[in-house]
């Protein structure tokens, strides 16, 4: 490029010994000293303009002026810029054309003016037109969309934000923040409050909505963490306790507290469960005293048979007509008949009212198929004198052989038979008042039966 004079004379500076006083005869004319040497060139006069040389193109009509300006020494345009050419003015033009401080529109056309000396550094990182492919995505842009490019680049890799240290291509950046950072928020499943990621595992530990199985196994198979505490005290079937009258049949279940009221309100309904256990044990009692007498079978032949309370069931006696008392059965012997007393302490028959009537009857017994029918064995009551001084005791002995042609001695049916044989006038109610038959207010009767037919005594 080809600047005119008038463009850089503004800039022109000039070897101090270039005077910029004009003498008053050369008023016209702008001196410059021939033997100003370029070799030892002294310091530039430019620190004011305003002491420049005024050169217009009045000055050049003169030829011979114009040829000594031109061939008056100066610096170099870009001699701030570290440029050391000096020379005849009239060289500047051409150095300017290659001097490297000087400014050249750059090759790219990208519309810069450019100092040689930093085109290259231009072309290659500045100039907007120059090529460039992206550090990051390798793709080829203009200097100019490369700056756009810059700072949008979707493999440019990133520090997360959130701080949790990884870096990742800015593509894939929402992806990671929302599904893989390991400082993401997210929300507990259980209670919906908002946790960092790498937190979640600790605060699962101690959420409130966590879900956490029954310690005691019970049908409840899972519930929230806080509501276990409740769960154990008031719903865990494992865990409530039972009435107290659960024996009585009571199915109440429920924690000490719900325990404890209920057994307040339910003392009629527990009092009634406990009348029926008593009448249900009382029958069991009186099955389990009949199973023990079996078990204490008498199977001597002889029954010692005590009568206890006797003033009271002698007075039940008289008041109620035909009241018999019966003797615990007992066997002849392991395998023999199978017989039972029975007394009425108010008489019977010619007996009643003045006398004890005593009777033996034959029951049907376990060998009754192998025995010998009828009963033929003699039998004997006696009532025994329970004085103190046994030589002045004097008991009483009734015995009798049975008759075989007696109904009462056949082999008895499965029916109880309410036939028996003995004696309505046994011993008479003066009798025993006047002995001691009765001491301490008991009576005590033997009833044997003798297996060898021998009447017994
Ligand atoms: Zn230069
Ligand atoms: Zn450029
Ligand atoms: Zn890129
Ligand atoms: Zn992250
Ligand atoms: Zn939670
Ligand atoms: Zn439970
Ligand atoms: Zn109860």
């Amino acid at each position: 490029m080809v600047r005119g004079l008038s463009q850089w004379t503004k800039t022109l500076s000039f070897p101090a010994r270039v005077s910029p006083q004009r003498p008053a005869k050369e008023s016209k004319v702008f001196h410059v000293s021939p033997s100003a040497s370029p070799t030892s060139p002294p310091s530039p006069i430019n620190d004011t303009m305003d002491k420049a040389p005024i050169i217009t193109d009045e000055n050049f009509q003169d030829t011979e002026a114009e040829k000594a300006i031109m061939g008056s020494i100066v610096y170099c345009i870009h001699h701030k810029d570290g440029c050391k050419w000096s020379d005849e003015l009239r060289k500047l033009k051409a150095h300017l054309n290659t001097c490297k401080h000087d400014a050249i529109p750059c090759g790219n056309k990208c519309g810069a003016m450019i100092p040689r000396v930093l085109m290259e550094d231009h072309l290659k990182y500045t100039c907007a037109q120059r090529r460039a492919r992206c550090d990051f995505c390798a793709k080829e842009f203009t200097g100019h969309t490369l700056e756009k490019h810059t700072g949008t680049c979707g493999y440019e890799p990133l520090y997360c934000e959130n701080k949790c240290g990884m870096k990742v291509q800015r593509r894939h950046l929402g992806q990671h923040k929302l599904g893989e950072c390991a400082k993401r928020l997210v929300a507990c499943r259980y209670c919906n409050k908002e946790f960092v990621f790498d937190t979640l595992g600790a605060h699962h530990a101690k959420c409130g909505r966590f879900p956490v199985a029954c310690p005691h196994r019970c049908e409840t198979a899972v519930l929230p963490r806080e509501d276990l505490e409740v769960h154990l005290k008031d719903h865990c079937t494992t865990h409530l306790l039972s009435c107290t009258f659960k024996d009585a049949g009571c199915r109440f279940k429920g924690n000490r507290f719900s325990l404890d009221k209920h057994l307040e309100e339910s003392a009629k309904m527990h009092l009634s469960l406990m009348c029926s256990l008593v009448t249900k044990q009382q029958h069991q009692i009186t099955s389990l005293k009949s199973a023990i007498s079996k078990l204490s079978l008498n199977y001597t032949g002889t029954l010692i048979w005590k009568i206890t309370d006797y003033a009271a069931k002698m007075s039940e006696a008289k008041a109620k007509e035909g009241m018999e008392l019966v003797s615990p059965p007992f066997y002849t012997s392991q395998y023999g008949y199978k017989l039972q007393a029975s007394i009425f302490l108010n008489g019977n028959g010619t007996g009643e009212g003045s006398h004890i009537s005593i009777y033996i009857k034959i029951l049907p017994g376990e060998y009754d198929a192998l025995l010998r029918w009828p009963f033929s064995h003699s039998v004997s009551f006696t009532m025994f004198d329970q004085t103190v001084i046994a030589e002045k005791a004097c008991n009483i002995v009734e015995s009798f052989i049975p008759d075989p042609t007696w109904k009462n001695f056949q082999r008895p049916s499965r029916e109880p038979d309410s036939l028996g044989f003995g004696f309505p006038r046994f011993v008479s109610h003066e009798m025993v008042k006047k002995r001691h038959f009765v001491k301490d207010d008991t009576m005590f009767i033997r009833v044997k039966v003798d297996p060898s037919k021998i009447v017994a005594v």
